[in-house]
C-alpha cells in the first residue's frame, strides 16, 4: 500500500522517513515526489495545521497520508512562537531570521524552558483522520551552536544534554524527538491499515 508522506520540507521529509522506517507492507511516497503543492497553514493551532495538512495531501494525492506540525513553545515568551514558528521574523522560512528574533526576545530573560510540540495526523482520503503528539522539553542556548538539523535546533539544548539539536548526529535528533514521540504514535495505526486494506 502506498501511503504518502504529506511535507513540502525536505529536512522534515529525511526525518520522517529515518523515523517511521520501513513497515511491511507499506511503501513510502512523498508530496515532492508527486509535486503536490503545500497547503496553506490556516489553522489557528498545531492541530488545527496538522488536520488540514493531512487531509488536503490525502484528497489531492488519493493516498493515506502522513502530515504533521511543529511549533517551539517558549515559556517566557507565553508559549509563543508555537504556532506561527515558521513565519515569526515575519518572513517565512527564515530560519537565521527567526533564530535571531528568538535570541533578541530573550536577551538577559532567565527562564529560558522551551518545548518543541509536534502534532501528527494520518488521514485517508474521504476525510477521516487519527492523531497523535510528542513533546520534547528543553531550553533556548545564549547563541546558535552546530549545523545539523533545520529550524531552531541550533538553539534547542533538550533536557539531559550539554549540545543543542543541531550538534547532534542526526540518528541522536530521531531517536528523542518530538517528530519522533509524534510518528510512533501512528504506528500501530499505520499497522492497522495495512492489514485491513478494506478500511480504506
Ligand atoms: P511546520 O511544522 O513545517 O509548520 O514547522 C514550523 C517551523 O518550526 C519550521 O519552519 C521550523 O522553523 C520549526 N521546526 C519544525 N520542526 C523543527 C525541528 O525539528 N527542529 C527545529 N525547528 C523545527
Amino acid at each position: 500500500m502506498k501511503v504518502l508522506l504529506g511535507t513540502g520540507n525536505p529536512a522534515k521529509l529525511a526525518e520522517m522517513r529515518e523515523i517511521l522506517g520501513e513497515i511491511p507492507g507499506i511503501e513510502w511516497v512523498s508530496a515532492l515526489d508527486l509535486n503536490l503543492p503545500e497547503p496553506k497553514e490556516e489553522g489557528k493551532t498545531l492541530e488545527e495545521n496538522a488536520i488540514i495538512k493531512a487531509v488536503t495531501y490525502a484528497k489531492r494525492s488519493g493516498l493515506p497520508t502522513v502530515a504533521e506540525d511543529t511549533g517551539l513553545e517558549v515559556e517566557a515568551l507565553g508559549g509563543a512562537p508555537g504556532v506561527l514558528s515558521s513565519r515569526f521574523s515575519g518572513r517565512e522560512k527564515d530560519y537565521a531570521a527567526n533564530n535571531q528574533k528568538l535570541l533578541a526576545l530573550l536577551k538577559g530573560v532567565e527562564n529560558r524552558r522551551a518545548r518543541f510540540r509536534t502534532v501528527a495526523v494520518l488521514a485517508l482520503p474521504d476525510g477521516r483522520f487519527w492523531k497523535s503528539e510528542g513533546i520534547l522539553q528543553g531550553e533556548i542556548a545564549q547563541e546558535p551552536r552546530g549545523t545539523g538539523g533545520f529550524g531552531y535546533d541550533p538553539l534547542f539544548i533538550p533536557a539531559g544534554e550539554t549540545r543543542t539539536l543541531a550538534e547532534l548526529s542526526p540518528e541522536e535528533k530521531n531517536k528523542i524527538s518530538h517528530r519522533r514521540k509524534a510518528l510512533e504514535g501512528l504506528r500501530p495505526l499505520l499497522r492497522v491499515l495495512v492489514e485491513n486494506p478494506e478500511i480504506l
